[in-house]
């Protein structure tokens, strides 16, 4: 079911800020910045390897991003697995008692199904499951 880290998802105070030290000091292909106005967050991502970082920075004080900077600090905020089919792998997720944040998936950054498992069930790890298409694994090109 799991089939690589798609992700890691970092929280951060500014994009701005941070980009150079992922882009020019660690030297990681810069793909670009999209906004989720649904999650309000502005994501800027890096590839690294086969899989990607992920920026996250809050776009308004109610985004989960300033809620978790506020009770945590800016730092580590989830990991993504890939799955093949999103809708199936939470529904087993719920089948098997693990508590989930997205009961059904939704469209995450670059546009792909998305949902996020309760970090009480993953044991403080909060986990995203993404469902990419596979031309997106093998050129390893974000949007
Ligand atoms: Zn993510």
């Amino acid at each position: 079911m799991i089939k690589k880290l798609s992700h890691i998802g970092i929280a951060v105070r500014s994009l701005s800020e941070q980009i150079p030290y992922y882009r020019d000091f660690l030297g990681l292909p810069y793909l670009g910045e999209e906004t989720v106005e649904e999650q309000k967050v502005r994501v800027a991502l890096f590839q690294l390897g086969e899989s990607r970082i992920e920026l996250l920075e809050a776009t308004s004080p109610e985004s989960p991003i300033a809620k978790f900077i506020e009770t945590k600090g800016p730092g580590l905020h989830h990991i993504a697995l890939n799955v093949d089919d999103c809708a199936a792998a939470l529904k087993k997720a719920a089948e098997e008692h693990i508590r989930l944040i997205d009961q059904t998936p939704r469209i995450g950054a670059e546009g792909f199904k998305i949902g996020f498992l309760h970090p009480k069930s993953s044991f403080g790890v909060l986990t995203e499951f993404i469902e990419e298409p596979e031309i997106h694994n093998e050129k390893g090109q974000g949007i």
